[in-house]
């Protein structure tokens, strides 16, 4: 296998997503020497820290974690880019099941009946032809044994890209554009493991929540993103 990869390698050369160097052929996507320096995010509780005091006021969430500090100046801009745009999907699973085991070793996910990835639209999923979220999802199914289910939430509209609005515009912009499926299964009481790519305001994730809890007012809400914003 090695050995291919080397001569795939030489025929046409793979580059890292974050600085373009060639890869080796144990690399994959994202050379070593960037996935050292990658700053990744270590709060010391999945029941207390930056990312749920996000969400708390607007929603009770029992546990966060995110694993990426993001922003469009950072070298991970290209990652979330290519995972998200570029048809690189496999990037965001890969990532995951490397990210997620602080986490879980925190009690994030502990005891989830399922992973419901933050759908798409059917419009974007028809142009995009992947859900990022979903990707990201597997790669936490691959690491837990949780399994996956994309069936639960629904969009029911498509907006347009958020980049330019500022964070009141996104409240209002993600207002009541999810609900939960009529055939989906019993969830109160249960445990689930909400997953999106990146939180920036934590807008769509709310709005994932309230569903949620409409539908099944005593579900347990963890979430989990790969990317974590400070711009807002
Ligand atoms: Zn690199």
């Amino acid at each position: 296998m090695t050995f291919w990869r080397t001569f795939l390698d030489l025929l046409l050369p793979r580059h890292c997503v974050m600085c373009d160097a060639e890869l080796n052929a144990s690399e994959t996507d994202i050379c070593n020497v960037c996935l050292c320096n990658v700053e990744y995010i270590r709060w010391e509780s999945a029941t207390d820290n930056p990312f749920l005091r996000r969400i708390w006021d607007k929603h009770d969430v029992e546990a966060a974690g995110s694993s990426l500090y993001y922003n469009s100046l950072s070298d991970l801009h290209n990652v979330f880019i290519a995972i998200k745009y570029f048809r690189r999907p496999k990037l965001g699973l890969r990532l995951a099941q490397l990210c997620f085991p602080y986490w879980q070793n925190l009690g994030l996910a502990k005891d989830a009946e399922c992973i419901i990835p933050v759908p798409l639209s059917m419009a974007r999923m028809l142009k995009r032809g992947y859900n990022q979220a979903e990707w990201i999802s597997q790669g936490i199914a691959r690491q837990t044994g949780i399994p996956v289910n994309a069936k639960i939430l629904v969009r029911s509209k498509h907006i347009r890209t958020q980049t330019h609005k500022n964070a009141t515009e996104r409240w209002e912009n993600t207002k009541n554009i999810f609900s939960v499926r009529k055939n989906a299964p019993d969830l109160n009481g249960k445990t689930i493991l909400l997953v999106d790519d990146i939180t920036t305001t934590g807008a769509t994730l709310c709005d994932c929540i309230r569903a949620l809890r409409e539908r099944f007012p005593t579900i347990n809400v963890h979430v989990y993103t790969l990317g974590f914003t400070h711009n807002e």
